[in-house]
């Protein structure tokens, strides 16, 4: 017994050991990344139902790993936040979304509204809304070209910070979208205790309202009642013309997925946009 117990120790060790240098490897990846331009930003386009004129995106981050290819941001956010490194790679992302809508202002393109991705931690240990305020200020833009996505997490946690952060952000005419509506933690006490622009109803849902008539249940009601709640409603991961019907019978106000468009490069956004302008 004492021999499996030293055994199970010396393995222990060495899968801690390796767990360390596994997280140093991360942390060193990741450092470099940032320095090398591995990151890029994916433009995935938001529909509008009523006014099919207007354009909003939502940006999301790509690496693309010199040896391991393109990694997902379901795999590298969770290990920023958890090395920290969060709050660069947010930074990178914020500044790479409004240097893209100065380039195309001074080229005189459409500059469609983007909606940036805000992590739980990025509001911890750090003042996300100076940040973004300050970024708005050094390049000139205009407070209603970006809008906040956060979680429900993040309403969670209720604290005199997050509150105070995100009245800040609101004040100064950043939008706040709250992504993944309807997994996790779902409490309605959220939607009338803070202040919010969208509500974004999760692919999950989304997936099963034409075969399922509990989901289109889900979502009529979610509608029904942000629009009560003077909340506008994006519907995520349309992937079939008669999801759309239903959305539209439900008067879903925006809707984005693989149906419209799939994330894509700066270069093909542009096209995207500059094409439907024409058309
Ligand atoms: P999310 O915010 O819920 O983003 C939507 C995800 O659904 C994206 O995955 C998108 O590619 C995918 N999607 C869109 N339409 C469809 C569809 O019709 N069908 C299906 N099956 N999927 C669809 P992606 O790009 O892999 O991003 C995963 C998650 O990573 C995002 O989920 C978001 O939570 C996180 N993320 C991405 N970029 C950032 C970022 O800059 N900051 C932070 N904090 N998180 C980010
Ligand atoms: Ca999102
Ligand atoms: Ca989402
Ligand atoms: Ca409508």
């Amino acid at each position: 017994a004492k021999g499996e117990g030293k055994n199970c120790w010396r393995v222990f060790t060495s899968s801690m050991l390796q767990a360390t240098r596994e997280r140093r490897t991360v942390i060193a990846d990741f450092t470099l990344a940032l320095k090398r331009q591995e990151f890029e930003v994916y433009y995935q386009p938001i529909l509008s139902y009523d006014h099919p004129e207007t354009l909003k995106a939502e940006a999301l981050l790509r690496w693309k790993h010199p040896q391991k290819g393109m990694i997902s941001p379901g795999v590298f956010i969770p290990l920023a936040e958890e090395v920290g490194l969060i709050h660069a790679l947010g930074d990178w992302c914020l500044k790479r979304v409004l240097q893209d809508q100065q380039n195309w202002q001074a080229e005189g393109l459409p500059c469609p509204v983007i909606a940036i991705n805000t992590s739980a931690k990025q509001f911890t240990h750090d003042e996300v809304a100076r940040k973004w305020l300050k970024a708005l200020q050094d390049f000139g833009a205009s407070s209603d070209q970006l809008i906040m996505e956060i979680t429900e997490s993040l309403l969670l946690q209720q604290q005199s910070e997050v509150v105070g952060q995100l009245k800040i952000l609101r004040d100064a005419g950043i939008r706040i979208a709250l992504d993944d509506f309807g997994t996790g933690y779902s409490s309605l006490s959220y939607l009338s205790s803070f202040e919010l622009d969208y509500l974004k109803i999760d692919r999950s849902f989304v997936q099963g309202i034409v075969q399922n008539s509990k989901d289109e249940a889900v979502t009529d009601a979610i509608i029904a009642m942000a629009h009560k709640l003077g909340l506008q409603v994006v519907a995520e991961g349309v992937e079939t013309l008669d999801q759309e019907e239903v959305l539209r019978r439900q008067h879903c106000d925006f809707a984005q997925g693989y149906h419209y468009a799939r994330p894509m490069p700066e270069a093909q956004f542009r096209e995207f946009f500059t094409r439907r302008q024409l058309a």
